[in-house]
This record gives structure tokens, C-alpha cells and sequence, in this order.
């Protein structure tokens, strides 16, 4: 298993004891997270690997997860879309849904605790029901909330209000709620099997397995096929390269059980990639963490042409590989990609082509900037210093009142 101090080579051994001392100052702690997947998109990935450090620092750590119907699951999708922008309207027999299946999974949760950590929308109507069994409960958003329909924004704030505090990953998804919001960025775990170093042999493999041929340069998408991910954009993108510059476009994608739009847009994206060999579509299952390791590791540019988009793991999982990366200029993926520096932001399909073709043409330049990138990475977006934030969170919502601390 791998322990805390396996990260100190990483991060350095202040990181780690500073860690301790944290924990140390919290004490034991009991914390239970709650979403709506154990597989599949970025929450899932950040609490697999959040969890057991948790417990290592002394926790008692506890990763509830709620399950719903594919009714229910419409429904919640349809919320995400309406915080990411799109107009929705919900009927009142559709939010009796929402909150009937909260009613039911509420049953099962028998535990006590100090904190409740829920993520996103599906699990938060809990609160209603399981109020009394935690002390503190604050609610986790995810997802790019800039511009959220207001109809579907109205109905969630007042459950959200309910909460103690709220967590955003950057100031531009905050919103006006009664109580204290925060912000903490998502981060990877470097020793993950998503991320740890892999040997060439190790990635050979996978792509004979997968059947790629690096007879060109590969361009990769990684991302559950969601229309905000724009994997139709990628290939437009593509196209417009190709007529110039030989290369070739992958694109991995999964499935997530919250997310049950993965079929109609994967069809769009078959439709769209129609005629094409040089486009491969590859549908992983959402264990898969090797394999997208090493298709991240082989790929000369990696692309994250999201519309909206809460944080962007894929581009954060890209950068740490010392890859160039070209991403849309929305959400989190501001945060992590500068232009020139740390990889391209772009606005639309011909500036993704033209970013492309700008690394395609100058390699030297890309891996300077993957260089730039791992290093921004490093201080900036590792498991760590996500910790480190739960921990502090936890420790000022318990010294509400407190003017001075000394962690
Ligand atoms: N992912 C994966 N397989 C896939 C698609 C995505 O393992 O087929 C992973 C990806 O590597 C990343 C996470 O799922 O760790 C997606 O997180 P991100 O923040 O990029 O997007 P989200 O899906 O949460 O919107």
C-alpha cells in the first residue's frame, strides 16, 4: 500500500510533515463522503485516492455512495447541465424524484459523524433526512457553475443553504448563498495508477494491445463522451489539421453510471468521425487507469477541448506527463493552462487547429512547455496539498470564531 511518506521524493518532506501536523491538530476525526459513483469522471478519481491518505493522517474516513434509477440519473444529469448553462426545466414531478430517491438512500445511512463532505448535486437533498447524525455539513460543487440556469439554480440554492459551508473549485463558480464558501482545487495523485511513471515497454504494450500505431503524431482526447467536452469539436479541429500536417486523433472515452447521456453522444462522435482512419474512438471501461496512463504517455499533443468545464483532471493528468496540452478557455482549465507557458487555451475548433498545428511544427517548443507544466503541477494541483486543504477546511469549521490560529 502506498503510504505518506512515499510522496516526500514527489513533494518534498515539509509537505508531509506539515500534513501531520494538521492532522495532529485536528485529531480523530470521523468524515464521510458522499456522492453518486464509485467509477467513472473526476470525483470518483479524486476520492479512490483521497480516502486512504485520509486515513492514514488518522481519520476515520467513511465514501458513501447513492444509487438511484435511470429516472433519477436524467434528472441529475439534467441538473449538472443546467449549473454548466444549459437552459432545463425540471417538472415538479421530476423533483419529487430527486427528492424521493435522497428519501430512500437516506435509510441506509445509519453512521454518525463530524463531518459530511457531499459532492455535486444528486446526494445533497440528504441533509433534509440525516441532518442530526453529522455535525458539520458542507457541500462539495464540482462542476463549472459560472452560469447556471436560473430556474434549476433557484431550487438548488435552497437546499444548499441548509448546508454550514459550501466548496468551489475556483472564485468565478461561487454564488450567493447565506453561509461561508471556500475554494479548493482538485487534484491527481501522482502514484496512481493513472499517473505513476510508466517504462516504454509498458506503454508500447498498451498501444499494440489497443491496436495504435505511432506511424504519426498522436493527438489524444480523453474524457466521457458529454457534449461540454466537445469531442465533436476535437475532430473538426482535427480535420482542418490534417489537410496540412500528418497526424492522427484519438479519442478515449468511458462511461459513468451517473451519467447516462454517454450513448447519444458517442453516436454523434462515431457519426462525426465517419470516413476518417486516422481517427481511433476507443471506449474504455472506467477502470482502465493504465491504460489511459499510457495512451496520455504516448501521445505527442493532448487536447481538452471542453465548452464548460468544473476542473479538468485530464488536463492536470496531461501536464503532470510533461505533455503540451491545448484546452478550452473555460473553468478550471484557466487555472492550469498559460498560454506559452504551461500549454494554449483556445475558443473554438480553428484555434485548436492552429494550436495543433503550432506544437505539430515546433516540438522542441511543446516539450519546454510539458516541462513548464509538470512543474506548475508539482506545486500546485498533487493529492497533497488537497489534503492539506480538507484538513485545514475541517479545522476552521470547528473555530468558527477563532481571529488567530496557529496550525
Ligand atoms: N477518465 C478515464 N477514462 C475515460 C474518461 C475519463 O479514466 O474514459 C478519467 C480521466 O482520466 C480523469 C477523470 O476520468 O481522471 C475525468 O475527470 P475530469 O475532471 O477531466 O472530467 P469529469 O468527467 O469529472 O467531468
Amino acid at each position: 500500500m502506498i503510504g505518506l511518506n512515499d510522496y516526500a521524493p514527489i513533494v518534498g518532506q515539509e509537505v508531509i510533515d506539515q500534513l501531520q501536523r494538521l492532522a495532529a491538530c485536528l485529531g480523530p476525526r470521523r468524515f464521510v463522503h458522499i456522492n453518486s459513483t464509485r467509477t467513472g469522471g473526476g470525483v470518483a478519481e479524486i476520492l479512490e485516492r483521497a480516502v486512504p491518505l485520509l486515513e492514514q493522517l488518522g481519520l476515520d474516513v467513511k465514501w458513501e455512495v447513492i444509487q438511484g434509477d435511470q429516472e433519477f440519473f436524467e434528472i441529475t444529469k439534467a441538473m449538472h447541465n443546467a449549473l454548466q448553462g444549459y437552459k432545463v426545466d425540471l417538472s415538479p414531478a421530476m423533483l419529487d424524484h430527486y427528492r424521493e430517491i435522497n428519501r430512500e438512500n437516506a435509510r441506509k445511512f445509519t453512521w454518525e459523524s463530524d463531518f459530511v463532505l457531499v459532492h455535486d448535486p444528486q446526494p445533497a437533498y440528504l441533509i433534509n433526512f440525516l441532518r442530526p447524525q453529522a455535525k458539520h455539513w458542507i457541500w462539495r460543487c464540482h462542476i463549472d457553475a459560472s452560469r447556471p440556469d436560473r430556474g434549476v439554480w433557484k431550487f438548488l440554492q435552497e437546499i444548499v443553504s441548509q448546508y454550514e459551508a459550501s466548496v468551489f473549485s475556483m472564485s468565478q463558480f461561487a454564488q450567493n448563498l447565506p453561509h461561508p464558501q471556500y475554494l479548493i482545487r482538485p487534484s491527481i495523485d501522482p502514484l496512481s495508477e493513472k499517473n505513476r511513471d510508466l517504462s516504454t515497454v509498458e506503454v508500447q504494450e498498451v498501444l499494440d494491445r489497443l491496436g495504435i500505431e505511432r506511424d504519426k503524431p498522436i493527438i489524444l482526447q480523453v474524457s466521457r463522451f458529454d457534449s461540454f467536452k466537445d469531442p465533436v469539436g476535437v475532430i473538426q479541429a482535427f480535420r482542418m489539421v490534417r489537410r496540412h500536417t500528418p497526424c492522427k486523433l484519438v479519442l478515449a472515452g468511458g462511461e459513468a453510471i451517473d451519467d447516462p447521456e454517454g450513448p447519444r453522444i458517442f453516436a454523434e462522435v462515431m457519426e462525426a468521425a465517419k470516413n476518417e482512419p486516422d481517427i481511433q474512438i476507443l471506449l474504455l471501461p472506467p477502470d482502465a487507469h493504465h491504460e489511459v496512463n499510457a495512451l496520455q504517455r504516448a501521445s505527442d499533443i493532448i487536447v481538452q477541448k471542453s465548452t464548460r468545464e468544473g476542473f479538468g483532471l485530464t488536463v492536470t493528468e496531461a501536464m503532470w506527463k510533461g505533455k503540451a496540452v491545448i484546452g478550452g478557455a473555460v473553468g478550471g482549465i484557466v487555472l492550469q493552462l498559460r498560454d506559452y507557458n504551461t500549454g494554449f487555451l483556445v475558443h473554438s475548433p480553428e484555434g485548436c487547429a492552429f494550436r495543433i498545428r503550432y506544437l505539430l511544427h515546433r516540438p522542441e517548443m511543446a516539450r519546454r512547455m510539458g516541462k513548464m507544466a509538470q512543474e506548475f503541477v508539482r506545486h500546485h494541483f498533487l493529492i497533497t496539498r488537497k489534503i492539506r486543504d480538507y484538513l485545514t477546511l475541517m479545522i476552521l469549521r470547528e473555530n468558527p470564531t477563532e481571529r488567530i490560529m496557529e496550525l
